[in-house]
């Protein structure tokens, strides 16, 4: 059947407004409208056309003129490109669209899926979220010395500090360095920011040219990726190896390298499957990244939560000779990430990089400072008692809800679970062939939509194929173990149509 003017517009219209068949019908019925799905269908393979009391409703729902969808008007010549203003159709009204920067930035740990949760929460719903790493609403709380010391330093820092911080946060940060075996970090070197999330962009911006390559890992934290890409860079992903215990695999990153290569990025310990990559794996990517000259950025927010006396090394210590940045910050040792806290160190050779230094320095400067009251209190969350510790030993609420959470991923038919060793993430495998999953997202949709569990689906996490999903064990052990029944009984039934 050849598409008609209406059925190619009415397409058009959905998408844009992302509204679904199903959606129409529910609208169309809440305005005491008969409207099935099958007429739907119809409707967009230019079979039929609605009668005139339908493509009014239509129009409205979507927010055109019933003119231009019905085809009588004609379409506007198009008026820009997608990075610029355009005016909607057939209503003359000026819309703005963003920026095609954004085309292919993604990141879906908040998107589509979590905007259906919240379209479900606001139609009185309960959904347990087990989508964001952000220990506070689940009752980890800030230790009490640090919300103190905040408190005692407020009207010590309503000014602007130093573009990289205050001098007592970036000495405490120097001296944790030094512990961790980071060569030559001076005080210059460490940078504050917003969370390590506003430095990751800071140093994705000023090192990417268009069509520069910068090795990502595959899963990643997807901030990774999409800042790479927002950039102007192209994040080349290599594998980890869940069979490996999900280390990187060497031979992967070694095939992946070309001369537009110009760093490699780690996340160790990694979210979002929780392993802490030993001393020989670190020495391979070190080994790769001499031989290639590649500047390394190594993300490594959860080597305070490592389990089973697992020790965390930090591959900077290992290259004196490269150039190495490496990340770190208190929203997940000192459950805090609301407060906005993270830093990064630069060591190695900076010689090799002057010049990108004062690419950092330049955007640094930009954005003047990082929030002053949360840099007032890295040094008291650094020094002493580090009451992190224990979360992450048998009896601690960190180890024993992620005993709970893989074995109750062991018990389920068609899971398979490599077992975390730091972080709160777990990132299981789903046997497609016994669930015929094709597509992960509909995945997520369909577990919200059944049991009203939300979880991340894995190409959220720039995964190609559609056989995992992220969760995150911040819950107590009773709202797991709820969430574990519901997620068994949902599988012991799920064939994806
Ligand atoms: N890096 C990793 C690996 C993360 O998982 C997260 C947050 O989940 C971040 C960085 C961002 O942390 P921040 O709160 O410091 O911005």
């Amino acid at each position: 059947m050849p598409e008609t003017t209406f059925s190619y517009r009415l397409k058009q219209a959905m998408s844009e407004s992302d509204l679904k068949q199903v959606d129409l019908v529910r609208m169309a019925s809440e305005q005491g409208q008969k409207l099935g799905k099958s007429q739907v269908s119809q409707y967009l393979s230019g079979r039929t056309v609605p009668r005139a009391g339908l493509m009014a409703f239509l129009a409205s729902a979507l927010g055109v003129s019933e003119d231009w969808l019905s085809g009588a008007e004609p379409e506007q010549a198009p008026t820009s490109t997608t990075a610029q203003a355009t005016h909607e159709r057939g209503t003359g009204m000026r819309t703005f669209n963003k920026s095609s920067k954004l085309d292919n930035v993604l990141y879906d740990v908040r998107g589509p899926v979590v905007d259906e949760a919240n379209r479900m929460e606001e139609d009185g719903t309960q959904v347990l979220k087990l989508n964001i790493g952000n220990p506070a609403p689940f009752g980890f709380r800030t230790p009490d010395e640090v919300v103190y010391d905040m408190r005692n330093q407020l009207t010590d820092c309503e000014g602007y500090s130093a573009s990289k911080g205050l001098f007592s946060a970036r000495k405490a940060i120097m001296q944790y360095d030094q512990i961790k075996g980071l060569p030559n970090v001076g005080m210059n070197d460490i940078y504050t920011g917003n969370g390590v999330s506003e430095l990751i962009n800071l140093c994705m911006s000023a090192l990417l040219d268009s069509g520069d390559e910068i090795l990502i890992p595959s899963p990643d934290y997807p901030l990774w990726t999409a800042c790479a890409t927002l950039a102007g860079g192209v994040a080349v992903h290599y594998a980890c190896d869940e069979a490996a215990d999900w280390n990187p695999d060497l031979d992967d990153i070694r095939a992946k390298v070309s001369p537009r290569t110009k760093a490699i990025v780690i996340i160790n310990p990694n979210n979002p499957t929780g392993a802490v990559y030993p001393r020989d794996v670190l020495e391979g990517i070190v080994r790769i990244a001499r031989e290639n000259q590649l500047m390394i950025f190594s993300d490594e927010i959860y080597d305070r939560l490592c389990m089973d006396d697992v020790k965390h090394v930090s591959i900077a210590s290992l290259a004196p000779d490269l150039f190495c940045v490496t990340f770190n910050g208190l929203s997940k040792s000192h459950m805090i990430a609301g407060f906005r806290i993270g830093w990064m160190s630069l060591s190695g050779n900076k010689r090799a990089a002057r010049d990108y230094i004062d690419g950092l320095n330049m955007l640094s400067n930009m954005r003047i400072c990082s929030n002053v009251p949360a840099q007032a209190i890295v040094q008291t969350a650094l020094g002493g008692y580090q009451s992190v510790n224990d979360y992450i030993v048998p009896g601690g609420r960190v180890y024993d809800q992620r005993e709970f959470v893989y074995q109750a991923l062991c018990d389920i038919p068609g899971i398979s679970v490599v077992k975390p060793k730091a972080a709160f993430y777990t990132f299981p495998k789903l046997d497609v062939k016994k669930f015929n999953i094709t597509d992960d997202v509909q995945f997520a949709v369909d577990l919200l939509k059944e049991k009203h569990i939300l979880v991340v689906q894995g190409s959220g996490f720039n995964w190609a194929e559609p056989d995992h999903f992220r969760i995150v064990y911040l819950p107590r052990i009773p709202v797991l173990r709820e969430a574990m029944t519901k997620l068994g009984d949902f599988l012991a039934t799920y064939q994806q149509a």
